[in-house]
């Protein structure tokens, strides 16, 4: 094998390169698009399951490229998070997410409750709580309308910065949910030291719920503890009306994921909500 040794090695460095230039090209990209208007934000219903009404909406950004057409934040926000342009894409998303919810608001639609992905590095700049209430303002959404949702792992990256600032967002009157939880290691007791609202369940553990699996127990501890510190649950990845019955059957709050909707255009969302008022 010594002799391929040379060779390898520079499959290695070229192959390496080649990732350096590609991602230094996607990075001029998504400045570009930012700054030409190509990000967009998808919304994703949330199902009350008390009276089976579309109560919320997760606002999901993508990325519309003039030739490779609609892009997944999987395929971006890594690299936005790494090159700091996660803050400029987190403000347009927060800014546009507001405004929808407040027309919907005025339009008599719904009184719907818009949730925000938030990036620890949002957090780590320090300006979160300004840049909220200054959007509050701008939009005249109120405050109880608007949720910000932070990963469990990124909550323990940063402890005693994220319960300031959340602590800040909450006397703001802003909701505050744990994304993917029960992936994030953190003992449930931990729970207690986050002022937040809502958890919400992980979807792999919806993937794989069947009655007295190991999935359906974890999920229905999740439940029963985030209630007993009178948390909502909402559970993601919700996809067959099989997970949606358990999860009714185990008092959790809200369902999101597939079987009520994809993520859609706002355009497209506004038809959902007709057609509940119709109903
Ligand atoms: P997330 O916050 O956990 O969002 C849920 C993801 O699950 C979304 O993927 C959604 O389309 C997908 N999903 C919803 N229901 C189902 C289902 O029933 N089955 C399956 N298989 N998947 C479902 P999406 O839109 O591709 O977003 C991926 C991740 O990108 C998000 O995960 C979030 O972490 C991040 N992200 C999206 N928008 C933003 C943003 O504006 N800011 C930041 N910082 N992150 C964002
Ligand atoms: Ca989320
Ligand atoms: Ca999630
Ligand atoms: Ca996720």
């Amino acid at each position: 094998a010594k002799h391929l040794g040379g060779n390898t090695f520079q499959f290695f460095t070229d192959n390496l390169q080649a990732c350096t230039v590609e991602r230094l090209q996607l990075e001029n990209q998504l400045r570009k698009g930012i700054e030409q208007g190509q990000l967009e934000v998808f919304y994703q219903p949330k199902l009350c399951l008390a009276d089976d009404s579309i109560n919320s909406a997760e606002a999901l950004v993508r990325w519309r490229r003039p030739e490779q057409g609609l892009v997944s934040p999987g395929d971006f926000i890594g690299l936005a998070e790494e090159t700091g342009l996660i803050g400029a894409i987190g403000e347009f998303v927060l800014r546009k997410a507001c405004q929808q919810a407040r027309d919907w608001q005025r339009q008599g639609l719904a009184d719907l409750r818009v949730s925000v992905n938030i990036s620890v590095h949002q957090l780590r700049k320090g300006n979160l709580t300004s840049l909220v209430r200054q959007v509050l303002d701008e939009t005249g959404l109120p405050a109880r309308l608007l949720e910000l949702e932070l990963t469990e792992s990124q909550l323990l990256d940063n402890v005693e910065n994220v319960i300031t600032t959340f602590r800040q967002l909450r006397e703001l009157g802003v909701k505050l949910a744990i994304d993917d939880f029960g992936t994030g290691y953190s003992s449930l007791s931990y729970l207690k030291r986050f002022p937040v609202d809502y958890v919400k369940i992980d979807q792999t553990f919806i993937r794989d719920l069947s009655v007295g699996g190991e999935d359906a127990a974890i999920t229905r501890a999740i439940i029963a503890m985030a209630h007993s510190l009178e948390l909502k649950v909402v559970a993601e990845g919700v996809e067959t009306q099989a997970q949606m019955d358990f999860l009714k059957s185990q008092q959790c709050d809200e369902v999101q994921g597939y079987l009520i909707s994809r993520p859609v255009e706002a355009q497209v969302f506004v038809e959902l909500l007709k057609e509940q008022a119709a109903t």
